[in-house]
């Protein structure tokens, strides 16, 4: 274990960071950002000091569902990240685009030299937990960036229609090999519940969550369900003041993380 900080980078001195965790996905469009972005939110409202790092530089939606803009653009930017309005700090690259519908066509490794001078260059100050929100997929751009910053635990977001035994497998297979623990699995998208007749529709099928989560011994820490209501707040930056939350015990979870 003691070989893995050689080849990490360093935070900012003036930063302090104690736990980073990481938000994967096979693919885009699963929701892995709005995991990411409930994660930090429940962990905020625990009171802890809540940071999210934005990786996922091709489609950066994390600004946009907190609502967070730069003022000053054009200007030389803060050594500080925004806040947003309940304080947690986040870093993106659509806050140093000219315009945040510009599109970054970047490809591998400036996408991680991005994510490096995020985690460098930015004064991340008294984060208890900092989220990552990764570059979807399982190949080498999430790789790089896994072997520059020192990530302490894994959570992995699926969707009932892909193919999720596939996607695990790959994610823990990058687990290993960064020699990092696995948190749990979200599977996002599972049900939507009628309004009228309350039922739960499985608009894309079964889940097969159970069985992979026994296969591989991983948790399954939440189930989301589609929701018109979470796009919405999405849409209109007000993903903190979202009412519901489906990981109420993560803070437990974080802290065994600690004791592994
Ligand atoms: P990813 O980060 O995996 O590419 P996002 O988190 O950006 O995916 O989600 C893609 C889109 O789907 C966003 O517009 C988001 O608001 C919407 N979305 C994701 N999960 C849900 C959900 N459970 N209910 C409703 N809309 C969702």
């Amino acid at each position: 274990k003691t070989e893995r900080t050689d080849f990490f980078e360093k935070p900012n001195e003036l930063s302090s960071i104690k736990k980073v965790i990481a938000v994967v996905s096979g693919k885009g469009g699963v929701g892995k950002s709005l995991v990411t972005s409930m994660l930090a939110v429940t962990m905020n409202r625990k009171g802890y000091n809540t940071a999210i790092l934005d990786a996922d530089v091709t489609g950066p939606s994390i600004p946009k569902a907190f609502g967070v803009h730069r003022e000053n653009k054009g200007k030389e930017m803060s050594a500080y990240p925004p806040k947003s309005s309940t304080g947690i700090d986040i870093m993106s690259v659509n806050l140093l685009l000219e315009h945040d519908t510009d599109p970054v066509i970047w490809r591998g490794p400036i996408i991680s030299n991005m994510v490096k001078q995020f985690w460098q260059d930015f004064v991340w100050t008294n984060v208890d937990y900092m989220f990552i929100d990764m570059p979807p997929g399982t190949g080498d751009v999430p790789l790089t960036v896994f072997q520059s910053i020192k990530v302490d635990g894994i959570i992995i977001v699926t969707s009932p229609q892909e193919l999720v035994s596939m996607i695990v497998a790959k994610a823990v297979k990058m687990a290993q090999r960064m020699n990092v623990p696995i948190l749990g699995l979200v599977e996002n998208m599972s049900y939507f519940k009628c309004p009228s007749c309350n039922q739960e529709h499985k608009i894309f099928g079964e889940s097969h969550i159970d069985q992979i989560a026994t296969k591989y011994n991983i948790d399954v820490l939440a189930r989301m369900p589609i929701d018109p209501k979470l796009a919405k707040v999405c849409d209109d930056g007000e993903i903190e003041f979202f009412e519901g939350s489906w990981f109420d015990h993560i803070d437990e979870i974080l802290k065994n993380m600690e004791e592994r």
